[in-house]
């Protein structure tokens, strides 16, 4: 039982196992800093000609050349990522927007390091990711709560797991439990919550192991448009005060341009970057702010003709058989 739980725990915030295929054979990345100097003798000589110092990567996450397929039963190999080239940097909120199967999930499984790309590097901090870390937590839409613990112990478990005292670890919990406003609540049951609030307690409960960086993939889509609108003011002030890089996959267009600096547009099959929009529409937004509307109805034009090319592939499939 205790397997399972920790699993499942695992799994919610970016665990799991490493399916090993190629790992990256040059990541082209600068080495340790090199010695500007020895010592013989005592006496400190310079090496010459002196390295000029690298500026500091800004970049948080960077991919690189990544290509992802996967083995049908056939033999056939289904490509689901190709040619993904991007850097996003340190604290930067990223949106994903794409047809249904065109690789935003698969993407996100690259980050959080649950697979790893056919071909190509994919680099967090400049380390290349060969497995999951608790410096990176991917959010699911099914929150991997546990209904026979109650809220703050939700929040806890992962600090209990990593064997941290307990009074710091409630103390912790009790933080991230007032950031997103459900003190009140740190003694009820999951069963005893709304579908916000749920949401809110993984997302405590992922800051708890305070990652620099956030998955989210799809994670409000199950909920009504009232408390949507909540989360997204609640998510924007969260990343303000803690500022993780956030990589945030959603359908929802709208909410792309209300929450991200970038949105990235992804074509259908294989997923490729199509287009990235800069949105520089002044903080805070919200979905119905008229500029937000109308770079939506643009980027949702050019998402539209990606979902055309998705319908006409299966139904053309369908028309085979
Ligand atoms: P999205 O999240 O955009 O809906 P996914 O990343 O889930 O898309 O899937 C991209 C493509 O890769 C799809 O065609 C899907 O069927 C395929 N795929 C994803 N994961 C696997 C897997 N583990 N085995 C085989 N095919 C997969």
């Amino acid at each position: 039982m205790t397997n399972y739980v920790i699993d499942l725990f695992s799994r919610s915030i970016g665990g799991g196992r490493v399916r090993p295929e190629n790992p990256c054979e040059d990541d082209g990345l600068p080495g340790p800093p090199k010695a500007k100097a020895v010592k013989r003798a005592g006496v400190e000589i310079p090496l010459e000609p002196a390295a000029p110092d690298r500026p500091a990567r800004k970049e948080s996450i960077s991919l690189s050349g990544v290509f992802r397929s996967y083995a049908n039963s056939n033999g056939s190999r289904t490509p689901a990522l190709q040619n993904i080239d991007l850097e996003i940097e340190q604290g930067e909120f990223v949106c994903i927007v794409g047809p249904s199967g065109c690789g935003k999930s698969t993407l996100l499984h690259l980050l959080a390091g649950l697979d790893r790309p056919t071909t190509g590097c994919v680099t967090v901090d400049g380390a290349i990711v060969t497995g999951p870390g608790t410096d990176r937590i991917l959010l699911f839409q099914e929150l991997g709560l546990f209904p026979w613990l109650t809220v703050r112990q939700n929040v806890e478990f992962g600090m209990k797991m990593s064997g941290m005292p307990r009074q710091e670890r409630t103390d912790r919990a009790r933080f991230f439990l007032r950031m997103v406003h459900l003190s009140h609540f740190e003694d009820h049951y999951i069963h005893q919550l709304s579908g916000g609030m749920k949401q809110r307690v993984a997302l405590a409960r992922s800051l708890t192991l305070k990652p620099k960086i956030l998955l989210m993939d799809e994670p409000f889509a199950a909920l009504d448009a009232q408390t949507r609108d909540l989360l997204h003011d609640e998510l924007e002030r969260v990343w303000k005060e803690t500022s993780p890089t956030i990589v945030f996959v959603t359908h929802n267009v709208r909410e792309a341009v209300r929450l991200g600096d970038r949105v990235l547009l992804m074509s259908f099959r294989p997923g490729r970057i199509k287009k990235e929009f800069e949105i520089d529409l002044q903080r805070p937004r919200h979905v119905e702010d008229s500029d937000v509307a109308q770079l939506s109805k643009e980027i949702l034009g050019q998402l539209r003709e990606e979902i055309d090319r998705s319908f006409n592939a299966e139904y053309s499939r369908e028309e085979k058989r």
